[in-house]
């Protein structure tokens, strides 16, 4: 919902304190993830993401989350999807230009970035959407790429 959305990006600071805490648990949890097997939960763990962001920050679900890069504003709300920075044709009241009654979502990210604290990650390249991950798990994802990633490092020890 558009003012649900809007009250994520007014509270970005708060929640994406909300959301390091989850994401600390989610990578302890690892390793019970990878016992129960990542493909099991997926299922599941889709089911509640879709339900928690949605609600928040009107996810659809595009596998490859960029909220915490995105001052908490979802680039995938952009009607022309732009995942770095917005388009040459903002309003000069900040909304879009396809959508004359939305706040640009790329207006609504620098002030989300800024009531995190960070303008910093946010300024980062995104990369092209990878359209084979459309409807998964971002959270499975990167508790996925964290395994791997511990798995890569201790084999080189
Ligand atoms: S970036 Fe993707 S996963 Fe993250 S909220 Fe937007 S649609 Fe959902």
């Amino acid at each position: 919902m558009y003012f649900v959305r809007r009250w994520s990006v007014r509270h970005a600071g708060k929640l994406s304190r909300v959301y390091r805490v989850f994401e600390a648990l989610l990578f302890l949890s690892t390793p019970l993830l990878k016992l129960t097997g990542f493909s099991r939960l997926e299922r599941p763990t889709r089911f509640i993401e879709r339900g928690a962001k949605g609600l928040l920050f009107d996810c659809r679900m595009c596998g490859q989350c960029a909220l915490t890069r995105t001052g908490l504003s979802c680039p995938m709300n952009c009607p022309k999807e732009m995942r770095n920075g917005p388009c040459g044709g903002v309003r000069p009241d900040g909304n879009c230009e396809v959508k004359p009654g939305m706040r640009c979502v790329w207006v609504e990210a620098w002030r989300g970035a800024a009531r995190m604290g960070d303008l910093e990650t946010i300024a980062g390249i995104e990369p092209p959407v990878d359209h084979r991950l459309w409807g998964r798990s971002s959270w499975l994802a990167v508790a996925r790429e964290r395994t791997e990633k511990k798995q890569a490092g201790d084999a080189k020890r």
